[in-house]
Protein backbone atom coordinates (compact mmCIF):
# COMPACT_ATOMS: atom_id res chain seq x y z
CA UNK A 1 0.00 0.00 0.00
CA UNK A 2 0.91 3.74 -0.61
CA UNK A 3 2.24 5.69 2.56
CA UNK A 4 1.64 9.43 2.96
CA UNK A 5 2.85 11.56 5.19
CA UNK A 6 0.19 14.38 6.73
CA UNK A 7 1.51 16.77 9.26
CA UNK A 8 -0.61 17.27 11.62
CA UNK A 9 -2.78 14.83 11.01
CA UNK A 10 -5.15 13.78 14.19
CA UNK A 11 -7.66 10.54 13.98
CA UNK A 12 -8.15 7.09 14.66
CA UNK A 13 -9.94 4.00 13.75
CA UNK A 14 -13.38 4.88 12.26
CA UNK A 15 -12.68 8.67 11.70
CA UNK A 16 -13.04 10.37 8.63
CA UNK A 17 -9.74 12.72 7.04
CA UNK A 18 -9.93 15.15 4.24
CA UNK A 19 -7.03 15.70 2.37
CA UNK A 20 -6.46 18.01 -0.05
CA UNK A 21 -3.49 20.41 -1.82
CA UNK A 22 -0.38 18.55 -3.24
CA UNK A 23 -0.68 15.51 -1.38
CA UNK A 24 -4.75 14.92 -3.14
CA UNK A 25 -3.28 16.05 -6.46
CA UNK A 26 -0.61 13.82 -5.86
CA UNK A 27 -2.79 10.85 -5.40
CA UNK A 28 -5.31 11.86 -8.08
CA UNK A 29 -3.11 13.06 -11.00
CA UNK A 30 -0.25 11.16 -10.90
CA UNK A 31 -1.26 7.66 -9.05
CA UNK A 32 -4.63 7.51 -10.17
CA UNK A 33 -6.27 6.73 -7.29
CA UNK A 34 -10.07 6.72 -6.79
CA UNK A 35 -13.07 5.55 -4.52
CA UNK A 36 -12.25 1.96 -2.71
CA UNK A 37 -8.67 2.39 -2.78
CA UNK A 38 -6.43 1.98 -0.13
CA UNK A 39 -3.47 3.79 1.58
CA UNK A 40 -1.45 4.38 4.68
CA UNK A 41 -1.20 7.77 6.26
CA UNK A 42 1.36 8.84 8.75
CA UNK A 43 0.96 11.37 11.09
CA UNK A 44 4.44 11.96 12.34
CA UNK A 45 3.69 10.14 16.09
CA UNK A 46 5.50 6.47 15.07
CA UNK A 47 1.74 5.05 14.33
CA UNK A 48 0.40 4.22 10.85
CA UNK A 49 -3.02 4.51 9.66
CA UNK A 50 -4.56 2.24 7.60
CA UNK A 51 -7.45 4.21 5.33
CA UNK A 52 -10.11 3.70 2.34
CA UNK A 53 -11.04 6.77 -0.50
CA UNK A 54 -14.75 6.89 -0.20
CA UNK A 55 -15.28 10.19 -2.12
CA UNK A 56 -13.56 12.54 -4.36
CA UNK A 57 -14.89 16.30 -4.39
CA UNK A 58 -13.43 18.90 -5.61
CA UNK A 59 -10.01 17.51 -5.99
CA UNK A 60 -10.28 16.84 -1.91
CA UNK A 61 -9.84 13.21 -1.23
CA UNK A 62 -12.13 12.08 1.40
CA UNK A 63 -11.17 8.94 3.40
CA UNK A 64 -12.17 6.94 6.39
CA UNK A 65 -9.64 5.31 8.91
CA UNK A 66 -9.83 1.62 9.10
CA UNK A 67 -7.17 0.32 11.01
CA UNK A 68 -4.07 2.29 13.52
CA UNK A 69 -0.51 0.16 13.96
CA UNK A 70 2.68 0.75 15.33
CA UNK A 71 5.37 1.67 12.27
CA UNK A 72 7.33 -1.46 11.72
CA UNK A 73 10.07 0.65 10.28
CA UNK A 74 10.82 2.40 13.59
CA UNK A 75 14.01 0.79 15.88
CA UNK A 76 12.88 0.04 19.50
CA UNK A 77 16.22 0.79 20.63
CA UNK A 78 16.56 4.89 21.00
CA UNK A 79 19.77 6.18 19.73
CA UNK A 80 20.58 10.30 19.92
CA UNK A 81 23.42 11.27 17.61
CA UNK A 82 25.13 13.92 19.24
CA UNK A 83 27.25 15.21 16.35
CA UNK A 84 29.94 18.16 16.67
CA UNK A 85 29.45 20.95 14.08
CA UNK A 86 30.85 19.50 11.07
CA UNK A 87 32.19 22.06 7.92
CA UNK A 88 29.40 23.51 6.25
CA UNK A 89 27.23 21.63 4.29
CA UNK A 90 27.96 18.59 5.67
CA UNK A 91 25.31 18.41 8.61
CA UNK A 92 22.24 17.77 5.81
CA UNK A 93 24.20 14.70 4.67
CA UNK A 94 24.77 13.59 8.46
CA UNK A 95 20.69 14.33 9.12
CA UNK A 96 19.59 12.67 5.66
CA UNK A 97 22.09 9.58 6.56
CA UNK A 98 21.05 8.95 10.46
CA UNK A 99 17.79 9.33 9.57
CA UNK A 100 17.45 6.63 6.85
CA UNK A 101 19.55 4.31 9.41
CA UNK A 102 16.99 4.95 11.95
CA UNK A 103 18.35 7.73 14.45
CA UNK A 104 16.16 9.11 16.77
CA UNK A 105 16.86 12.54 17.57
CA UNK A 106 19.75 14.59 16.34
CA UNK A 107 21.65 17.10 19.15
CA UNK A 108 24.29 19.54 17.37
CA UNK A 109 27.19 20.14 19.42
CA UNK A 110 29.79 22.83 19.74
CA UNK A 111 33.04 21.47 21.16
CA UNK A 112 36.42 23.03 21.34
CA UNK A 113 37.61 21.97 17.45
CA UNK A 114 34.83 22.60 15.90
CA UNK A 115 35.88 24.84 12.51
CA UNK A 116 32.95 26.42 12.35
CA UNK A 117 31.40 28.95 15.09
CA UNK A 118 27.78 28.72 15.35
CA UNK A 119 25.69 31.08 14.03
CA UNK A 120 22.19 31.94 14.83
CA UNK A 121 20.99 28.53 14.86
CA UNK A 122 16.83 29.17 14.30
CA UNK A 123 16.97 29.11 10.66
CA UNK A 124 19.68 26.06 10.81
CA UNK A 125 17.28 24.29 12.79
CA UNK A 126 14.32 24.84 10.66
CA UNK A 127 16.12 23.68 8.08
CA UNK A 128 18.24 20.44 9.58
CA UNK A 129 14.62 20.00 10.45
CA UNK A 130 12.93 19.88 6.82
CA UNK A 131 16.13 17.46 5.83
CA UNK A 132 15.04 14.95 8.71
CA UNK A 133 11.71 15.23 7.39
CA UNK A 134 11.95 14.64 4.01
CA UNK A 135 15.07 11.89 4.43
CA UNK A 136 11.57 10.00 7.25
CA UNK A 137 9.25 10.43 4.24
CA UNK A 138 11.31 8.80 1.54
CA UNK A 139 12.45 5.80 3.34
CA UNK A 140 9.25 4.89 5.12
CA UNK A 141 9.31 5.79 8.53
CA UNK A 142 5.98 7.14 10.71
CA UNK A 143 8.14 10.40 12.64
CA UNK A 144 10.53 12.67 11.35
CA UNK A 145 13.14 12.01 14.08
CA UNK A 146 13.80 15.84 16.21
CA UNK A 147 17.03 17.82 15.18
CA UNK A 148 17.91 19.79 18.02
CA UNK A 149 19.16 24.21 18.23
CA UNK A 150 23.07 23.62 18.74
CA UNK A 151 24.62 23.21 21.92
CA UNK A 152 27.95 23.72 23.82
CA UNK A 153 29.38 20.00 24.60
CA UNK A 154 29.21 21.43 28.11
CA UNK A 155 26.05 21.87 28.74
CA UNK A 156 24.57 18.47 27.15
CA UNK A 157 23.12 16.38 29.66
CA UNK A 158 23.79 12.21 29.11
CA UNK A 159 22.62 10.93 32.28
CA UNK A 160 19.25 9.84 31.10
CA UNK A 161 20.50 7.35 28.33
CA UNK A 162 20.90 3.77 29.23
CA UNK A 163 24.31 3.76 27.22
CA UNK A 164 26.80 6.18 25.94
CA UNK A 165 29.15 5.85 23.48
CA UNK A 166 31.92 8.78 22.61
CA UNK A 167 33.60 7.25 19.45
CA UNK A 168 37.35 8.79 20.21
CA UNK A 169 40.40 8.24 17.55
CA UNK A 170 42.10 8.17 20.37
CA UNK A 171 40.80 5.16 22.16
CA UNK A 172 43.56 2.25 21.65
CA UNK A 173 41.76 -0.36 23.82
CA UNK A 174 37.98 -0.67 24.08
CA UNK A 175 35.87 -1.23 20.29
CA UNK A 176 32.04 -0.82 20.02
CA UNK A 177 31.96 -4.38 19.51
CA UNK A 178 33.20 -5.28 23.35
CA UNK A 179 30.63 -2.71 24.38
CA UNK A 180 27.74 -3.93 22.86
CA UNK A 181 28.33 -7.62 23.71
CA UNK A 182 28.02 -6.43 27.09
CA UNK A 183 25.31 -4.55 26.94
CA UNK A 184 22.84 -7.20 25.10
CA UNK A 185 21.51 -8.77 28.31
CA UNK A 186 20.27 -5.31 29.23
CA UNK A 187 19.18 -4.58 25.39
CA UNK A 188 17.61 -7.63 24.71
CA UNK A 189 15.01 -6.52 27.37
CA UNK A 190 13.48 -4.45 25.60
CA UNK A 191 13.69 -0.41 24.54
CA UNK A 192 16.70 1.58 25.62
CA UNK A 193 18.11 5.07 25.10
CA UNK A 194 21.62 5.19 23.93
CA UNK A 195 23.48 8.49 22.82
CA UNK A 196 26.72 8.34 20.17
CA UNK A 197 28.58 11.33 20.50
CA UNK A 198 30.96 12.30 17.20
CA UNK A 199 33.44 14.78 16.96
CA UNK A 200 34.24 17.44 14.36
CA UNK A 201 36.87 17.38 12.23
CA UNK A 202 39.93 18.51 14.28
CA UNK A 203 38.83 15.93 16.76
CA UNK A 204 37.97 15.69 20.64
CA UNK A 205 39.83 16.69 23.54
CA UNK A 206 40.81 14.25 26.55
CA UNK A 207 38.99 16.44 28.75
CA UNK A 208 36.11 16.75 26.81
CA UNK A 209 35.61 12.84 26.70
CA UNK A 210 36.30 12.55 30.08
CA UNK A 211 33.59 15.12 30.26
CA UNK A 212 30.84 12.97 28.96
CA UNK A 213 32.42 9.66 30.44
CA UNK A 214 31.55 11.73 33.84
CA UNK A 215 27.93 12.95 33.05
CA UNK A 216 26.83 9.99 31.52
CA UNK A 217 26.02 6.48 33.70
CA UNK A 218 27.21 3.63 31.82
CA UNK A 219 29.64 5.93 29.09
CA UNK A 220 32.52 4.48 27.47
CA UNK A 221 35.07 5.83 24.81
CA UNK A 222 35.18 3.54 21.67
CA UNK A 223 36.92 3.14 19.06
CA UNK A 224 35.40 2.52 15.51
CA UNK A 225 38.31 0.87 14.19
CA UNK A 226 41.60 0.63 12.77
CA UNK A 227 40.95 3.97 10.31
CA UNK A 228 40.19 7.67 10.97
CA UNK A 229 37.27 8.17 9.58
CA UNK A 230 35.59 11.44 8.93
CA UNK A 231 33.18 13.22 11.06
CA UNK A 232 30.27 12.42 8.61
CA UNK A 233 31.30 9.12 7.88
CA UNK A 234 32.06 8.17 12.10
CA UNK A 235 28.14 8.51 13.05
CA UNK A 236 26.43 6.73 10.09
CA UNK A 237 29.22 3.85 10.51
CA UNK A 238 28.60 3.47 14.33
CA UNK A 239 24.68 4.40 14.08
CA UNK A 240 24.90 1.08 11.01
CA UNK A 241 26.97 -1.38 13.71
CA UNK A 242 24.53 -0.49 16.02
CA UNK A 243 21.19 -1.20 14.49
CA UNK A 244 22.91 -4.38 12.74
CA UNK A 245 23.54 -5.83 16.54
CA UNK A 246 20.85 -4.34 18.36
CA UNK A 247 17.77 -4.60 15.59
CA UNK A 248 19.18 -6.99 13.12
N1 LIG B 1 41.44 15.15 13.49
C1 LIG B 1 41.37 13.94 14.20
C2 LIG B 1 40.30 13.03 13.63
C3 LIG B 1 38.92 13.47 13.83
S1 LIG B 1 37.79 12.39 13.09
C4 LIG B 1 42.67 13.19 14.11
O1 LIG B 1 43.37 13.39 13.14
O2 LIG B 1 42.94 12.41 15.00
C5 LIG B 1 36.26 13.03 13.62
C6 LIG B 1 35.55 12.25 14.69
O3 LIG B 1 35.11 11.00 14.16
C7 LIG B 1 36.35 11.88 15.90
O4 LIG B 1 36.42 12.91 16.86
C8 LIG B 1 35.61 10.67 16.43
O5 LIG B 1 34.47 11.05 17.16
C9 LIG B 1 35.19 9.99 15.16
N2 LIG B 1 36.15 8.97 14.69
C10 LIG B 1 36.78 8.92 13.49
N3 LIG B 1 37.52 7.80 13.38
C11 LIG B 1 37.38 7.13 14.54
C12 LIG B 1 37.88 5.88 15.03
N4 LIG B 1 38.70 5.13 14.32
N5 LIG B 1 37.50 5.47 16.26
C13 LIG B 1 36.67 6.24 17.00
N6 LIG B 1 36.17 7.42 16.61
C14 LIG B 1 36.51 7.86 15.38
Amino acid sequence: MRRFFIDNLQASAGSSVTIGGDESRHMLTVLRMGTGDRLILINGSGTELTAEITSVEDGEVKLTVIGEMPCAAEPIHKVTLFQCLPKAGKMELIIQKCVELGIHAIQPVYSKRCVVKPERSDNKTVRYNRVSHEAAKQCGRAAAPEVFPVMTLSSCDFSAFDLVLVAYEGEEELTLKTVLSEFKEISATGETGIAIVIGPEGGFEQEEVDFVMRNGKNAHSVSLGKRILRTETAGMAMLAMLMYDLEG
